[in-house]
Formats: C-alpha cells, sequence, structure tokens
C-alpha cells in the first residue's frame, strides 16, 4: 500500500515569519482530504504549527496528485506556508518584481525598515517596467 502523505511529523523546522526565527514548530492541528478512485488520487494536508518563541501560527499545506510534476520536478508532494502569506500567486506580474515582492513579504514582521526599502525599489521597478521616463517618485 502506498504511505504517500501518511508522515504527520509532530514538529518540524520551519522558518517563522512572524518574529524570523528559524525553529522547530510544534504541530497543533491538522486536517486531510484524499480525492479520486483507483486510477487517479491526491490529498491535501493542512498543518498548523505554533512557533514555540512568539506563540504565533504558521499554516502550511501539503498537496499531490497522481502524476503531477511539482515545483521539485519530481512525482512527490509540493509543501508551501500559505499564512503568514510570503509569495505572489500570479502570473501577471514580472518575475523579477514578484521575487523582490515576496522578498519583502519575508521581513514584513521582523524588519519594517528592510521591507520598505524593498517596497520602494519595487515602485521603482513597476515605474520602469511601465516606461515611466520623467519626474521622481515623490
Ligand atoms: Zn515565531
Amino acid at each position: 500500500m502506498d504511505k504517500r502523505g501518511d508522515e504527520i511529523l509532530k514538529q518540524k523546522i520551519y522558518q517563522c515569519y512572524h518574529c524570523g526565527n528559524k525553529t522547530l514548530m510544534n504541530l497543533v492541528g491538522v486536517h486531510r482530504e484524499d480525492w479520486g478512485n483507483e486510477e487517479f488520487r491526491g490529498y491535501i494536508i493542512s498543518q498548523i504549527y505554533i512557533c514555540p518563541i512568539c506563540q504565533n501560527a504558521t499554516y502550511v499545506e501539503r498537496y499531490w496528485e497522481e502524476g503531477m510534476i511539482g515545483a521539485n520536478y519530481e512525482d512527490d508532494e509540493d509543501e508551501k506556508i500559505c499564512y503568514l502569506v510570503i509569495s505572489l500567486e500570479t502570473n501577471f506580474v514580472p518575475d523579477k518584481i514578484k521575487t523582490a515582492y515576496e522578498a519583502a513579504l519575508k521581513v514584513r514582521n521582523t524588519d519594517s525598515a528592510l521591507c520598505l526599502i524593498g517596497l520602494r525599489r519595487i515602485l521603482e521597478m513597476i515605474c520602469n517596467e511601465q516606461g515611466a521616463s520623467k519626474g521622481s517618485l515623490v
């Protein structure tokens, strides 16, 4: 029998985007939803971890479906931190702006000055992307 997705770790190391520490977090909640039949199947495992340092929650989703090619280019499940939001789910933004925005999101709660500098940089990138040639940001 396929044991895919059966491993539920009570503790796992994650970056906490509330306090900035990379630490062993404690699992406090799990929900699993399976679907499919003998030919096609998949699952989503939703997990809530609590940071032992700041006591805030991180929500992690693990996703897999039969035959998928995940972010890791293997038939392995994908794992994504959904809360706090640290990624921009869109294809309508140029990659360099998306990458810069995601970098700013990651330090939003831990270094507001760095986040602000990042957001200003993104605003400049958008202006350049849209062909603005005169004036200043002000
Ligand atoms: Zn924390």
